[in-house]
C-alpha cells in the first residue's frame, strides 16, 4: 500500500466497529462498553491506511478477547467490560490509546508478547503474529512508536504515537 492523508479518527472508529461485532457474531452474550475519546480537530495522517487498520484491528480483537477473558473468570463479580480508544493531537504527533479492563498482562510474559509467534491463546484462536506484525508496521513504516502499560488483573493500554507528516 501507498502512504496517503488518512483520517484516523474514522479509521479508529470503522476498526472498533468491526472488532467488537465480529467477537459478538461468535459470542452472542458478550457485551462490552465501547468508548471513544476522539479528537476532532486532528489533522489527517500520512500514513498506508490499510496497514494501520491491521494494527487497529489487532489491539482491538486483543482489547475484546481480554475483557471476554475476565469476564467469563469473574462471573460473580459485577464486572463491567470496557474498552476504549482516544486520539489526541501533541504538535508533530498523534497519539493514539487503546485501552482495556481485562485481565491484563502478568509481569513476567511482559517481555515477550511483541515476538512472533508468542501467544497465550489456544491453538487456533491466536497465531502470536499480531503484535509483532504492529510493531513493525508502527516503527519501521511509519517512524512511529509503541507502547505498553499493563497491569495484571486489571487493564492494559497500547499507547501509540505516530508523526503527522511521514517522507514516501
Ligand atoms: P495473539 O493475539 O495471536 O495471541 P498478539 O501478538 O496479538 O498474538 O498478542 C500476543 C499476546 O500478548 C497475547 O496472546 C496475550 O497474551 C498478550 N496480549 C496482547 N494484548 C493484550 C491485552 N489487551 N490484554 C492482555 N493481554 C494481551
Ligand atoms: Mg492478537
Amino acid at each position: 500500500g501507498q502512504k496517503e492523508p488518512t483520517d484516523i479518527n474514522a479509521l479508529a472508529e470503522e476498526y472498533f466497529r468491526l472488532s467488537y461485532h465480529g467477537l459478538r457474531a461468535k459470542d452472542k452474550g458478550f457485551c462490552a462498553k465501547l468508548e471513544t475519546h476522539l479528537n476532532n480537530n486532528i489533522p489527517k495522517l500520512e500514513v498506508v491506511p490499510q496497514d494501520i487498520g491491521r494494527v487497529l484491528l489487532n489491539l482491538f480483537n486483543n482489547a475484546f478477547y481480554a475483557v471476554q477473558q475476565k469476564m467469563t473468570s469473574n462471573i460473580l463479580e459485577n464486572y463491567q467490560p470496557m474498552v476504549q480508544v482516544s486520539t489526541k493531537w501533541k504538535g508533530k504527533t498523534i497519539e493514539l490509546r487503546i485501552r482495556d479492563n481485562g485481565c491484563g498482562i502478568p509481569e513476567n510474559i511482559r517481555h515477550k508478547i511483541l515476538q512472533p509467534f508468542f501467544t497465550t491463546k489456544p491453538t487456533g484462536q491466536g497465531t502470536g503474529l499480531g503484535l509483532s506484525l504492529s510493531y513493525d508496521i508502527i516503527t519501521k513504516g511509519h517512524n512511529g512508536e509503541i507502547n505498553i502499560d499493563s497491569k495484571e488483573g486489571a487493564y492494559t493500554e497500547f499507547i501509540i504515537r505516530l508523526p503527522i507528516k511521514n517522507s514516501r
